[in-house]
């Protein structure tokens, strides 16, 4: 049985796993912080959640008569191993034939994943920054809502008249997007992460 001492997920990590696997995700993920010491099997981890959500209005299987299955927590644990947030070993049981799989948190990397999500929305934001700052847009003031724009060698080649409705194409005014863009960078840089 679970020794007294009940660890509690950070209040981050929390949001985190409710983002990937809604409310069962917290509870599995409460599970495998509590087995540190020894892995887990996904049945033991089924059991001991339906145990604590006894005699509670809690129901993870509301079409059915169960309170969870051990279904549902295998596609959570799968969906917290799709984000690196877990891991397993299977052993083949040699009486049934079986595999039982051992699983454990990896919430240490946490630091690490997030910092890698960081990294990768500032390029996506440094490459939008760049293709904003090289290209140059025109568009039709007549036609704003149909968003069309075009870059320099477009309007040229259409003399710069709309293709829809003849009117003048204008250049189009991008300093905002790029002051907006850079701003974001700045705060991206300044987000620290930080796990207690
Ligand atoms: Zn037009």
């Amino acid at each position: 049985m679970r020794q007294n001492h009940i660890k509690e997920l950070d209040p981050f990590l929390r949001s985190l796993l409710y983002i990937i696997g809604g409310e069962i995700a917290i509870y599995v993920g409460r599970e495998l912080l509590n087995s540190e010491s020894e892995d887990i099997t996904d049945e033991d981890i089924t059991e001991n959640i339906k145990g604590k959500i006894e005699g509670k209005d809690i129901d993870f299987e509301p079409d059915d008569l169960e309170t969870l299955k051990l279904n549902t927590v295998r596609k959570t644990l799968y969906k917290l191993y799709s984000e690196k947030l877990a891991q397993f070993r299977r052993i083949r049981d040699k009486s049934t034939g079986w595999f039982i799989y051992y699983w454990w948190h990896e919430f240490d990397l946490l630091e690490e994943i997030l910092l890698e999500k960081k990294k990768l929305i500032e390029s996506k934001l440094r490459d939008r920054l760049q293709f904003e700052e090289s290209n140059y847009f025109f568009i039709c003031k007549n036609c704003q809502d149909s968003n069309i724009k075009y870059n320099f060698d477009e309007a040229f080649e259409l003399n710069f008249r709309c293709s829809d409705c003849g009117s003048p194409l204008e250049a189009q005014e991008n300093k905002p997007i790029i002051e907006f863009l850079k701003n974001k960078i700045v705060l991206i840089q300044k987000t620290k992460i930080t796990l207690n």
